[in-house]
């Protein structure tokens, strides 16, 4: 057993991480499924998405070939409509609430139609939006992620001067360094981003961190407004005996090394075990198997009833060949000099439900070994518990607390996405920088302060 890198060749690498959910081939294509729609009258699929876009009227427009007014309808709610109609759960949400559900026929290809619109009207850069002249009001926001991105659009359309501040040194947040690349390329990350930006009055500061290169004291002394958008941090620990031995990792390292290094330098085990069975866990092991590891096991502590992770995405992972040990909780981590050699886990049995709702597993005193030299933690991921402390930001285990108007308990700040949920989904993400948008609207329309 042995972590390296370089498994595959070129071509391989090339195969395994293309899309797994390609474009219609033909505009003939798409027409056949948007005139499936039945263009229903209260659109559960409208009701179901976050960001509430219009699914039946960009359909509708898809079928008179009105693409620019598709791409627009999609747009106006949701600026990440491109992206999101690569990544999001959308068998949870509008193709999950499509009624054609309920005549056990196929959902209307809900995602891959907004997909069609949406994908040209990225690639010929089409001006769908205008900004209104300046209104001489600034608002900082930290963080160039999907809530700070669309929070930003939102407010430089009506006029305000926005500067966002992005620790990295490209924006896009969790889009562009944390989902899978099979999902979304960076290429078009880039691009989308670009897109958002193209509406002018956006300046974004790369390679500047709040807590580090600037302080919320002295934005809040330079801006009218401040939106916090920085998102969550690192993969939640085990605390469990062995954590520090070589081979165990974090999900969120492992991915961000897979989307910056690019797939030949990522190294990895032969034997993998990934611990959890949210996206994020799904999305470090198929990835794992994909980079060339020869087994991949995914551990949860619950059923299948229980899991965070949507079939659909539970199935991709089965195809890639990852299995999958339920009511398992890991235990020890087991290594000889310094090198995890194997993980051992208890066997757990379902209790009363806990806080959340699902039943609590509990260990039993039964255990199970497993031979691995890589570990990769995906249980959750810990908010930035550090920053927000020295912020002074109300927050409950460090997720920042927020009122119905998005604002923190400091005046003129305000917050949104995964800062705030602890980790969602890309559209909560973008519907929360929306939310915060309109609440700065209010908030600088009615603040006292003169433009500065
Ligand atoms: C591995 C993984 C897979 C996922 N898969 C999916 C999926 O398939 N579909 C889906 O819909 N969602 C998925 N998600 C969730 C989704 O990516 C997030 O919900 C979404 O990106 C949250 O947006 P955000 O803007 O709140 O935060 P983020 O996307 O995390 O953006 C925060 C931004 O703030 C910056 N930042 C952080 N700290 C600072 C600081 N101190 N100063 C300045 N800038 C800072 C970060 O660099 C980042 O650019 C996944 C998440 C992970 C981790």
């Amino acid at each position: 057993m042995a972590i390296f890198n370089n498994r595959l060749t070129a071509e391989q690498y090339k195969e395994y991480f293309s899309d797994i959910h390609p474009p219609f081939e033909t505009r003939d294509a798409a027409l056949v499924e948007a005139n499936r729609c039945l263009f229903c009258y209260d659109a559960p699929c409208t009701k179901s998405c976050p960001t509430g876009i219009n699914v039946p009227k960009f359909i509708k427009q898809i079928t008179t070939d009105n693409i620019k007014g598709s791409a627009h309808t999609i747009l106006s709610s949701n600026i990440m409509g491109g992206g999101c109609s690569k990544v999001c759960p959308v068998e949870k949400l509008c193709e999950g609430a499509c009624v054609f559900n309920l005549m056990d026929e196929e959902a209307i290809p809900i995602a891959k139609l907004q997909r069609y619109s949406t994908e040209k009207a990225i690639a010929e850069k089409w001006p769908l939006f205008t900004r209104k002249a300046s209104i001489g009001k600034k608002v900082a926001i930290v963080g160039a992620g999907p809530a700070g991105l669309s929070c930003a659009h939102t407010l430089s359309r009506e006029g305000v001067d926005v500067t966002i501040f992005e620790k990295e040194n490209k924006g896009g947040g969790l889009m562009t360094f944390g989902i899978a690349a099979y999902k979304v390329t960076p290429e078009f990350c880039a691009d989308e981003v670009n897109y958002i930006l193209s509406l002018g009055g956006i300046d974004v500061k790369y390679n500047h961190e709040l807590g580090k290169d600037i302080s919320l004291e002295q934005l809040l002394k330079d801006f009218d407004a401040v939106f916090l958008g920085f998102g969550v941090g690192i993969a939640r620990q085990l605390q469990i005996r062995g954590e520090e031995l070589s081979g165990v990792v974090d999900a969120i390292g492992f991915i961000y090394a897979i989307r910056t290094k690019g797939y030949p330098s990522v190294a990895v085990g032969d034997k993998v075990a990934v611990i959890g069975l949210g996206m994020t866990a799904i999305d470090a092991a198929t990835q794992a198997k994909r980079l060339g590891a020869k087994e991949v096991t995914l551990i949860y502590r619950r059923t299948q009833e229980e899991m965070p992770c949507t079939e659909e995405e539970l199935n991709i992972a089965k195809l890639d060949g990852c299995e999958i040990i339920w009511l398992a909780s890991p235990k020890k981590l087991i290594g000889n000099n310094g090198k995890l050699t194997q993980l051992e886990c208890s066997k757990m049995i379902l209790g009363e439900p806990d806080a959340s709702g699902r039943r609590s597993p509990v260990a039993t005193n039964e255990t199970i070994v497993l031979d691995v030299d890589m570990v990769i933690k995906a249980a959750g991921q810990i908010p930035f518990e550090n920053l927000i402390g020295e912020t002074q930001l109300n927050n409950a285990g460090g997720k920042i607390v927020i009122d119905i108007e998005s604002a923190t308990n400091i005046t003129g700040v305000f917050a949104g996405g995964d800062c705030v949920n602890g980790g969602k989904e890309v559209v909560d993400a973008v519907q929360a920088g929306k939310d915060g948008a309109a609440s700065i609207m209010r908030f600088i329309s009615f603040s006292r302060k003169g433009a500065k």
